[in-house]
This record gives C-alpha cells, sequence and structure tokens, in this order.
C-alpha cells in the first residue's frame, strides 16, 4: 500500500480505515463493527447513511453546488433559515452560516462587537467566558475558550479575555444549597463585568451543558435566568454556544430552552447537519440585525463556503428528519434512559464518580477515589484509557478533559444518534462497562506493583 501522508491526530498511530455506516453502526474495511455511541464528535444525530439525505444530496447538485453569497441566495438556504427561525426562542430570526463551530462562535464574537460599534460604544469590545468551556479551535474562538489543554501553547497569541467559574454541581462545595450555587456562580459575572467596566464588555459567551471540557456538565436550575438578568443589567449580549447542545441533542430544540432564558445569539454546528455537510451557523436576534441595517447595513464576517446551496440543502433535508422522526423528543425519553442506565454502572463501579447529562449528551466522571472526589493525576490519562478499550471492543465514546489538573478530572461523552433504541443503549452499556472494567483493572494491578 502506499505510504499515507494524511496528518492524523495521532502521528505514529495506524487509524482503522471507515468502510461504511448503517444507523448507529460504524463499520471498518477489516469489517469491524462500532457502535457510534458519540455519534463522531456529537454530529451524526440522525445517524449514518439515512437514505433521504442521501438523495437531498443528489438532488441540490444535479442542479447546482456552490453559488457565491455576495451573487445569488437559494431555495434551500432561504428555507433553512427559515426552519431556524421557527425553531429559535424570541426574535431570533436571522441565521449567518458558516461552516464550523469555530467559525460560528467567532462570528458571533465579530457581530457582538460590531453592534455595539453601530451603537456608537465601541469600547464595548471584551468577551467574558468561563474557565471550563471549549468554544472553538481558531484563535478567536480559542480566545474565549477554557480548555487549558487546547490554549497552553497559543497563550500569548489569544486576546486576554476575563474568565469566571462554571457551576460544576458534583464539584460544588459542602454545605450550600444548589440553588445558592447557582446564584453564586452566575453573580461571578456581574463581578467580572465591574471590575473590567461595563463600558468595556460586549457579551458573555457560554455552553448550556458543558461539553468537550467537562463532560455534559448541567448547570442548576436558576444559573441561566440569572445570567440573563445581569446581561441586561449592564448591557451585554448572551451568546449560547450550542454547537454541541443545539438541534434536539438535549432533548430540545436548543439547552437553553430548558431554563426558558432567551439568549441574543446562539450557535450551531455539529447536529445542524449531522456530519453529513460542513455547516454551522450564528442565529442572531432582531434587535442586532436592525442595528447593523440601520448603520453600515453589513456584516463583517463570512467565508467561501457560507451559505452554500450544496450544504444548505443537506443540512436542510436534516432537519426535516429530525422534526418528521419527533427526534427532539425522543432525545429526551431514551436519553433519560441511557443516563438511568449509566447512573447504574456509576454505583456498580468504583472508577466512575459522577454519571449526569440532560437528553442525549450524557457524561461519566473518573475519580481516585469516590468518597472525596480525588480526580487522578491527568498523565494517568483514565479516559483516554476508557477510550482506548471501549475503541476495541468495537464502542466509540468522547474524550472530555479540559485540563484543569486537579480541579476537573478525565471525563467522557456518550451521545449517541438521537435515533438509538433501548435494546441499542443496552448493548452499548454492556461494551461500556466491559471497557471501563477492564481499566479498572490496569489501574489495581498497577497500583500494587
Ligand atoms: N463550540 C462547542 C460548544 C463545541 O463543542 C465545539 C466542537 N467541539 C466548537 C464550538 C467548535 O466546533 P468545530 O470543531 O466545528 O470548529
Amino acid at each position: 500500500m502506499k505510504r499515507s501522508y494524511v496528518i492524523k491526530p495521532e502521528l505514529e498511530k495506524i487509524y482503522p480505515v471507515i468502510s461504511h455506516g448503517k444507523g448507529i453502526y460504524l463499520f471498518d474495511q477489516e469489517g469491524k463493527r462500532y457502535i457510534d455511541g458519540c455519534s463522531g464528535a456529537v454530529t451524526v444525530s440522525i445517524g449514518h447513511a439515512v437514505d433521504e439525505v442521501v438523495e437531498a444530496m443528489y438532488a441540490q447538485a444535479k442542479e447546482v453546488s456552490f453559488a457565491y453569497r455576495s451573487h445569488f441566495s437559494s431555495e434551500a438556504v432561504e428555507e433553512l433559515g427559515a426552519k431556524l427561525a421557527e425553531w429559535a426562542p424570541g426574535s431570533l430570526n436571522w441565521t449567518f452560516f458558516v461552516s464550523s463551530g469555530s467559525e460560528a462562535t467567532e462570528t458571533a464574537q465579530k457581530i457582538a462587537i460590531q453592534y455595539w460599534q453601530e451603537r456608537g460604544k465601541p469600547t464595548k469590545n471584551r468577551i467574558i467566558s468561563r474557565w471550563m468551556s471549549y468554544h472553538g479551535i481558531t484563535m478567536g474562538a480559542l480566545s474565549m475558550s477554557g480548555h487549558v489543554l487546547r490554549r497552553k501553547r497559543f497563550v500569548p497569541l489569544l486576546e486576554d479575555y476575563p474568565t469566571i467559574s462554571a457551576p460544576y454541581p458534583y464539584r460544588k462545595p459542602d454545605g450550600v444549597s444548589l440553588e445558592d450555587y447557582a446564584l453564586q456562580c452566575a453573580n461571578e459575572l456581574e463581578t467580572a463585568i465591574l471590575r473590567v467596566g461595563p463600558e468595556q464588555v460586549a457579551a458573555f459567551i457560554a455552553e448550556p451543558v458543558i461539553g468537550a471540557s467537562g463532560g455534559a456538565v448541567v448547570p442548576p436550575d436558576g444559573y441561566f435566568q440569572r445570567i440573563r438578568e445581569i446581561c441586561d443589567k449592564y448591557e451585554v449580549l448572551f451568546i449560547a454556544d450550542e454547537v454541541m447542545t443545539g438541534i434536539g441533542r438535549t432533548g430540545k430544540a436548543f439547552g437553553i430552552d430548558h431554563w426558558g432564558v432567551v439568549p441574543d445569539m446562539i450557535t450551531l454546528g455539529k447536529g445542524m447537519s449531522s456530519g453529513y455537510t460542513p455547516m454551522a451557523a450564528t442565529v442572531v436576534s432582531d434587535e442586532i440585525i436592525e442595528t447593523i441595517k440601520n448603520g453600515s447595513g453589513l456584516i463583517m464576517a463570512g467565508h467561501t463556503y457560507s451559505a452554500n446551496p450544496q450544504s444548505a440543502a443537506v443540512s436542510l433535508a436534516v432537519l426535516k428528519y429530525v422534526e418528521k422522526h419527533s427526534l427532539f423528543e425522543k432525545a429526551a425519553e431514551q436519553g433519560a434512559y441511557l443516563l438511568e442506565r449509566l447512573q447504574e454502572l456509576a454505583a456498580e463501579l468504583p472508577l466512575i464518580g459522577d454519571a449526569r447529562g440532560l437528553g442525549m449528551l450524557c457524561g461519566l466522571e473518573f475519580v481516585k477515589d469516590k468518597d472525596t472526589k480525588e480526580p487522578f493525576p491527568l498523565s494517568h490519562n483514565v479516559s483516554g484509557r476508557v477510550i482506548a478499550k471501549a475503541f476495541e471492543k468495537g464502542l466509540l465514546v468522547y474524550p472530555a478533559v479540559g485540563g484543569l489538573e486537579g480541579i476537573a478530572g478525565d471525563s467522557v461523552i456518550i451521545a449517541p444518534p438521537l435515533t438509538i433504541t433501548k435494546a441499542e443503549i443496552d448493548e452499548l452499556i454492556g461494551l461500556l462497562k466491559g471497557a471501563v472494567e477492564s481499566v479498572q483493572q490496569e489501574l489495581r494491578q498497577q497500583a500494587s506493583i
């Protein structure tokens, strides 16, 4: 075989070659079957190789795949924009299309800054974010992210934005009620705004449920309601980063819908096209768009592939599939079953400190000591080992290690396609249990050497 020159995540590793997929399963060229227990990168929410999407892809390609957004609109993109406006809360009626989650959050960052410029407040250009967060890999998005492992090498090049802590119920201080904890964490935003000066702050960005840097960390009720109040009080825009949580993943259209809070912008990616095409978006309120329309009239963002008809047609077919098969409701129902089964595992296995989640976005956190919740040193790579063992057994799970050494431990995300059945969840749990047990045994042996 000819030598491969593709740059892979781990340069020395030999990766299996994918052959095909169907529903929740993937198959490699050796014929090995995998349960896609994390929808790839929490992306393939309708499952693999869905005929309707393939047909829509072909139909659009036969007409036209690419027409530049400065020259044309397309039926597909208009219909897609209308569908998102129908689903989005409040007056979030406008969508700016991009091709990745990082582009979506960076576009939101730029629109926030531009909005305040158009309102004659150009000093409002700081974005406040949270330590436990991930908003993307490009420099602007990384500046707003707390994912230590991904930031580390580039810190001198990143914008020095203010950060606050995120509520982390599993590691809440003792003796504080969840309700008070929610308010304490939210009030950190007010402190940060006052410290920097409200005249400097453009926006606050947060994931409704923390994904890659925490492993499905769900905030307590009351947190986002208080965040909204603080943002309103100090004229700070609230950006909900729904790249992972959007389009039904948590059992509602958007994660933030669980708390009845309306953000000023929502960013989307991943499940928006279920991985059938690179597609992402920044959904924006009437107020922001009206302000920019009455000012310069131009949004200063965009990429070559933004709003191309091919990706729009594919994404639209995905959203229609989600609607036709009631996948928001299915995610809520089957997700509750998945969480119940994960909590059973956590009760049984000493390595699992916490099982948590919302809808079909669940996480397991591994600890050295269940009583003290002491995390493993990151050098033990416990979640990495669970992921590798699961892979061996034919199950894919996703890493969620933000790198806050000693503060947050290793976690993994379990987030299968929203279409998964109860029987398939049972099969997934069986494989996961085997993987965690193997790592537990390895760690025990290592400790006794
Ligand atoms: N925001 C969130 C919440 C994410 O989970 C991710 C991807 N893990 C991103 C942004 C970045 O998306 P992408 O990898 O498509 O650039």
